[in-house]
């Protein structure tokens, strides 16, 4: 701990970045009680890179307010006060998936006769999809499992179709384990699969299926899933191609802190040679309705704010060529998300009308948050609200005709509640 009266070091920069009010941005060493983290924040405070022995630093410290200035620091210096979030629509066309009984921390798939499974048709995407006309939405956000059965041509009708019928609604569809598994099923490279899925519309890939890469953590909690490599190659071969994506690590299982390190390294590794990750979104593990939940003894508990807000920040800090952080509000609840812009974080989502895959795992939130509900969140934490599409281009910045909600009323309307699928 640093004594009361200490001399502390001051790091000034100029920002230019930031939104209303351009500033001096001050990195607050006073603030930092854990002596470990003084030399970190000095090379956070000069923008110098962090290695692997800082990072393990960063997780084994208690100075969360600490560690949350350095974070909150680097997020202004490269986002100023702007927060983004995405009018987006979530659509999962199967929940069928030959990786069931593999994946122990999944609650979303069923097996092909199991009690729960759905496979929608074409018509059936396109009726849920038909919500967005007349609604902000500007993205959908189309991910599932891994059927057996169902070919490249489904997906690349279904997306030429979204785009035929919403064609100012960007597609974020399919992780790197649905691509890969539509490769295998097709007998092409994953090359040929991503070109397909461009030629046919496909905006940009989600985060989603990458866990934590380590070899050990993945024999227990997705033996048979992509390799964390095999998960890189296939982000690679989308930056290549010209189609950004997203990264994401899952925490809060069995990983330890030198895990979620080779983790971030990988990931920091690829966007060094690419620049193809747009945003890094750490999820938060959820315990019910999966095996993995049960072997661990963990049914019923959730992670911490404590956990989250640490993952949030240490990922600003490590991943510094990844231009945004994301909170994931269904996983952690708007109130910790609310926080995580203060520790680091320039992005909360989106509307995410309707989050099924962390509800069936336990998420105790609202399936989706109406627009001015996320826009009132990010003003009420001093922050300037940012529509956003896909791609991170600004839409919309002004929201003053907008008769915003207080208090914290983050639910969506009656009109806004999940419409019936049958399974
Ligand atoms: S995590 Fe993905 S690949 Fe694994 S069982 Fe669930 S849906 Fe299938």
């Amino acid at each position: 701990m640093t004594a009361p009266g200490t001399p502390t070091t001051r790091h000034p920069v100029n920002s230019d970045m930031s939104s209303s009010t351009p500033e001096t941005l001050v990195l607050a060493m006073e603030r930092i009680r854990d002596p470990a983290l003084r030399p970190i924040a000095d090379r956070v405070g000069e923008g110098r890179r962090l290695d692997a022995a800082d990072a393990r630093i960063l997780y084994a410290t208690n100075d969360l307010i600490g560690l949350g200035t350095m974070a909150d620091f680097a997020n202004r210096r490269r986002n100023g006060d702007r927060v983004y979030f995405s009018a987006n629509q979530h659509i999962n066309p199967t929940n069928v998936c030959i990786l069931r009984n593999t994946c122990t921390f999944c609650s979303f798939a069923r097996m092909p006769k199991e009690d729960g499974h759905y496979t929608r048709s074409l018509e059936e995407v396109y009726h849920e999809a038909a919500q967005a006309v007349g609604s902000p939405t500007r993205e959908f956000h189309i991910v599932g499992g891994l059927h057996p059965k169902l070919r490249l041509s489904y997906y690349t009708d279904m997306i030429r179709g979204l785009k035929q019928r919403h064609p100012n609604v960007h597609i974020k569809a399919l992780t790197a384990v649905e691509i890969a598994h539509l490769a295998r099923i097709e007998k092409v490279s994953v090359r040929e699969t991503l070109e397909a899925l461009k030629e046919s519309g496909l905006t940009s890939l989600p985060g989603g299926g990458a866990e934590v890469f380590s070899t050990a953590v993945r024999a227990t909690i997705a033996e048979r899933k992509l390799t964390g490599q095999e998960w890189i190659n296939v982000h690679r071969e989308a930056h290549a191609l010209g189609i950004p994506s997203n990264c994401t690590m899952l925490y809060g299982h069995i990983e330890t802190a030198d895990d979620r390190i080779e983790h971030l390294t990988m990931l920091r590794d690829l966007q060094d040679e690419t620049g193809g990750f747009l945003t890094y979104i750490p999820l938060a593990y959820h315990t019910e309705n999966n095996e993995l939940g049960e072997q661990l003894g963990r049914v019923g508990t959730a992670t911490t704010g404590y956990e989250d807000m640490k993952n949030i920040a240490i990922g600003r800090l490590f991943l510094d060529s990844i231009p945004h952080v994301k909170t994931h509000w269904p996983m952690v609840t708007p109130f910790m998300s609310q926080i995580a812009l203060s520790f680091g974080c320039d992005d909360v989502e989106g509307t995410v009308i309707y989050e099924r895959v962390y509800h069936e795992a336990g998420a105790v939130t609202e399936m989706g948050m109406a627009y001015e509900g996320l826009v009132a969140l990010i003003r009420d934490a001093g922050k300037a609200p940012i529509e956003r599409n896909s791609l991170y281009q600004e839409l919309r910045s002004d929201f003053s005709a907008l008769d915003l909600p207080h208090g914290g009323d983050t639910r969506p309307s009656r009109a806004m509640m999940p419409v019936v699928h049958a399974a």
